[in-house]
């Protein structure tokens, strides 16, 4: 896949961006609006140094243990943005908050209030988005579509979060023209909470969308992808 040999995460980057441009246009979106989040768990500091070399700017990690490791290290220099897109636990609540710019995996309004608590003795506000699950079937995270009005209403009320869209991750399909139908419910849902509530969700962001799927979702209308594998490799 990769053109540039020299820094095959760089060539990949490229043909990523292809990707976005031509899947977006072919529904008349304009490319600029999607943000490629290059999600960069289990790969080392040199990877993401290669993946700011190429342009990227907004980086996810999965755990807050291993971002520990790389975050402060791209501090002082390159200070790209960073995600948490996975399950965080009470006890590291406030060290997430410190290091990471946003938070996409809230799936619940006392993980919200830990959240604002946390980002309030810090001082400063974090934009979150809020985690559905469109499963059919029981996942372990998420919240679903008939709790997430009642924890709008709550986190209307913390001063130390920002909501700033809705984020999810369908079951897997080797045709992502499976997957259409959840990215379509996830951008349903938004506009219909819009409709009733005007501003509740900030940006409107919609992060749906990985390596195998974000075509799809980016013509369901994702403004933010989460790529890793394409970018990085097989983990
Ligand atoms: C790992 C992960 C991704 C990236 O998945 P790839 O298939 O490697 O692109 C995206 N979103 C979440 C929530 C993840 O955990």
């Amino acid at each position: 896949m990769s053109r540039n040999s020299v820094n095959p995460i760089a060539g990949n980057i490229q043909h990523i961006r292809e990707r976005i441009t031509l899947a977006a246009e072919s529904c008349g979106r304009r490319p600029e609006e999607i943000i490629l989040l290059a999600i960069s768990k289990t790969f080392p500091r040199e990877a993401i140094t290669e993946a700011l070399a190429a342009g990227i700017r907004q980086f996810g990690e999965s755990r807050a243990q291993e971002a520990e490791a790389k975050i402060p290290h791209f501090a002082e220099t390159a200070k790209p943005e960073w995600h948490l897109i996975g399950h965080l636990q009470s006890n590291k609540t406030r060290r997430a908050v410190e290091l990471f710019d946003v938070i996409q995996s809230v799936d619940s309004a006392k993980l919200a209030a830990r959240i604002s608590q946390a980002a309030l003795e810090l001082g400063k506000t974090i934009p979150i988005l809020l985690q559905v699950d469109l499963g059919d079937e029981e996942t372990k995270f998420g919240v679903t579509p008939d709790e997430v009005r009642g924890i709008i209403e709550a986190i209307s009320d913390m001063k130390g979060v920002r909501l700033d869209g809705l984020m999810t991750l369908p079951p897997y399909f080797e045709n992502q023209e499976e997957a259409r139908p959840f990215f379509y419910r996830l951008r349903e849902l938004g506009e219909k909470l819009e409709t009733e509530r005007s501003g509740c969700l900030g940006k409107r962001h919609l992060s749906m969308g990985m390596s195998h799927d974000f075509e799809a979702a980016i013509r369901e209308g994702a403004t933010i992808v989460r790529v890793g594998t394409a970018i990085f490799g097989i983990r």
